[in-house]
């Protein structure tokens, strides 16, 4: 998979807004959006954004977010647009029933790129069954579990104590010994992640206006 190879700063540098991709140190002064709030590069300046330009940096911001490059966020979209429901809200809700978000918000992985790294690395079991794929859309009762082995469940309960998270409504705890969750219930638009949705930063809108261009 193509990675980014740069500081991740300088992704919400760019965006202009925390995306969390590094876990404690977002919550941290140390934040490098805190200290400098510019875009990367020699000509840092923001100017006035293009109709364009602003529909495209909301849709940036989304896939940024939640971990997810061009070619698989194009998939997503294809899926929502078909979708009977809002494209918008089904978009969000493909993003929230990724497995490495669903890892992330349970808790077990201070970060999104900290539960794709758990996934990838064989900690995680979905219905029972092993599963490395971070991508994966988890579907309404699917439970995602720990591997019971010593070093993956002291690494879960570690990363549980050391960046305790509120647990959103459509996840539940279900195990401590090993750590397991399970989708009550598939994620609506008031389930996004409160720290992209909060003070109506996002704009499905826009993204779905860009897209369908
Ligand atoms: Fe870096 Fe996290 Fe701050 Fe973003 S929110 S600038 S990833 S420390």
């Amino acid at each position: 998979m193509a990675r980014h190879l740069d500081s991740v700063c300088q992704i919400c540098r760019r965006e202009g807004m925390k995306l969390y991709l590094k876990g404690a140190r977002c919550e941290s002064p140390k934040c490098a959006i805190e200290r400098r709030d510019t875009p990367p590069g020699m000509h840092n300046r923001r100017g006035k954004l293009s109709e364009y330009g602003v529909r495209l940096r909301e849709k940036q911001k989304l896939k940024r977010f939640y971990g997810v490059l061009e070619k698989q966020f194009r998939r997503y979209f294809a899926i929502a647009s078909r979708s009977p429901e809002n494209t918008g809200e089904a978009l969000l809700s493909i993003m929230e029933r990724r497995l490495d978000n669903v890892v992330h918000r349970l808790g077990f992985a201070p970060s999104r790129a900290g539960a794709r790294q758990l996934v990838t690395h064989g900690h995680v079991l979905v219905n029972g069954k092993f599963c490395n794929v971070p991508s994966i859309l988890l579907r309404a009762g699917d439970k995602v579990a720990v591997k019971n082995r010593e070093h993956s469940v002291k690494l879960v309960k570690l990363n549980q104590q050391s960046h305790p998270q509120p647990i959103p409504d459509f996840l539940e705890i279900t195990g401590s010994e090993p750590p397991e969750g399970r989708l009550t219930r598939l994620p609506s638009r008031t389930d996004v992640d409160p720290r992209l949705a909060k003070d109506d930063q996002l704009q499905e809108q826009l993204i779905i206006e860009f897209c369908s261009r």
